[in-house]
């Protein structure tokens, strides 16, 4: 029995989009959701009341962060994630598994797990799927990721495959490691781009009474193509009644793209890190305010939007923030962008339920490419 209890509300014909809810110990998620990532168990300039305005119903944080910084003891003394960080809807953690494998720190790892130097103060740490899921059951997150081996989706096939089956063991360590916490486990499969592989990874791990799946090892340096080919055919591998979740993608019409294969979860730094560099999706595509074509421009950010930043603000004072620097524009562009990214999840939802997401969505990809292919070049 699934510890999310996830019902499908809508199937969508000619698509294989899907709209549902499923249960936390934090409350219901609809589905499909976008994820804002709260690395440090904070939404870089969010404060929580910002994110519940703008439609955010489930964050992601990241054990491998958290276990670095503030550490395993401040999160069992505290009580857990929402109450330190004020925030009291559904959290999902990561396993930690992605930063190990990317970040560029030494590490050296064995059937065990992997060992490495903290980024922090230079001490080594020994990170396993026992340590993962302690971790992760001290933050508290109502939906806890295996550990994984994570691996460039450009690898060969004999490494992709190596990666795959120490994913498995550890599939299975994790889930053995959670005894009978209440909190989910996803488990992730792996593969690169490989069919064969990705077929395997699912046969093996859809045995295991896990409460959702994630596909992992995409957004890693494959093409648009291969990653949206790898998505379709590892959802259809997948079980119809529980949760998909595609990790670390993407922009909007990679999610677009991606909720026609199947896909019922996202996560993406994009939305802040745009919004760091300054810039920000609109109705009309991605904008650059740091453009000094906006120096004088007495509009809104987008018409079309109705957050906060674009009824106050004209994006001349957008342009002036980024100009002098100030973290006032980060923070009011960070919001735009996330409302844009939460408009975008209940516009796709309610095509679905209402049965025309197919035509939604041959329409909406046209759009969409406008903010894909824009002019990201920063006149500094
Ligand atoms: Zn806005």
């Amino acid at each position: 029995m699934s510890r999310l209890r996830f019902e499908i509300e809508n199937q969508s014909p000619d698509s294989q989009a899907r709209a549902g809810t499923f249960h936390t110990l934090h409350g219901p998620v609809q589905t499909p959701v976008f994820m804002p990532v709260g690395t440090h168990a904070t939404v870089r300039t969010q404060s929580p009341d910002s994110l519940r305005a703008c439609g955010s119903t489930v964050l992601l944080s990241n054990t491998y962060h958290l276990f670095l910084r503030p550490g395993v003891e401040v999160f069992r003394r505290l009580g857990g994630i929402h109450r330190f960080m004020n925030w009291d809807r559904p959290v999902l953690t990561d396993s930690g598994g992605f930063q190990i494998f990317s970040l560029p720190h030494s590490r050296k790892m064995n059937e065990q797990g992997a060992h490495f130097q903290s980024y922090i103060d230079g001490k080594m740490h020994m990170f396993s799927p026992e340590v993962s899921i302690e971790m992760q059951v001290a933050i508290g997150s109502d939906i806890m990721m295996v550990l994984d081996q994570c691996v460039p989706s450009t690898v060969g096939h004999a490494e992709a495959e190596t990666a795959m089956e120490l994913t498995h063991r550890w599939a299975i360590r994790s889930l053995a490691a959670r005894q009978d916490s209440p909190q989910a486990l996803f488990g992730i499969v792996q593969g690169a781009c490989f069919p064969d592989l990705r077929k395997r990874s699912a046969e093996f791990l859809t045995q295991l009474p896990l409460d959702g799946f994630a596909i992992g090892g995409l957004a890693v340096g494959e093409t648009k193509s291969q990653r949206e080919d790898t998505t379709e055919f590892a959802a259809a591998l997948l079980p119809k009644h529980l949760p998909r979740y595609l990790m670390g993608v993407g922009t909007p019409l990679d999610i677009l793209e991606a909720v026609h294969r199947g896909v019922d979860m996202f996560d993406c730094i994009i939305p802040s890190q745009l919004a760091h560099r300054g810039a920000a999706f609109t109705s009309e595509g991605r904008l650059q305010l740091r453009r000094v074509l906006y120096k004088f421009s007495d509009v809104p950010l987008d018409d079309k939007c109705d957050c906060p930043t674009c009824t106050s603000y004209s994006r001349a004072y957008l342009h002036h923030l980024y100009k002098a620097g100030e973290t006032l524009g980060v923070k009011l562009l960070t919001r735009h962008n996330m409302t844009f990214y939460h408009r975008l999840m209940a516009e796709i939802r309610g095509h679905i339920l209402a049965g025309d997401f197919a035509s939604y969505y041959r329409t909406k990809r046209l759009e969409l490419a406008l903010t894909d292919n824009s002019h990201e070049t920063v006149a500094q």
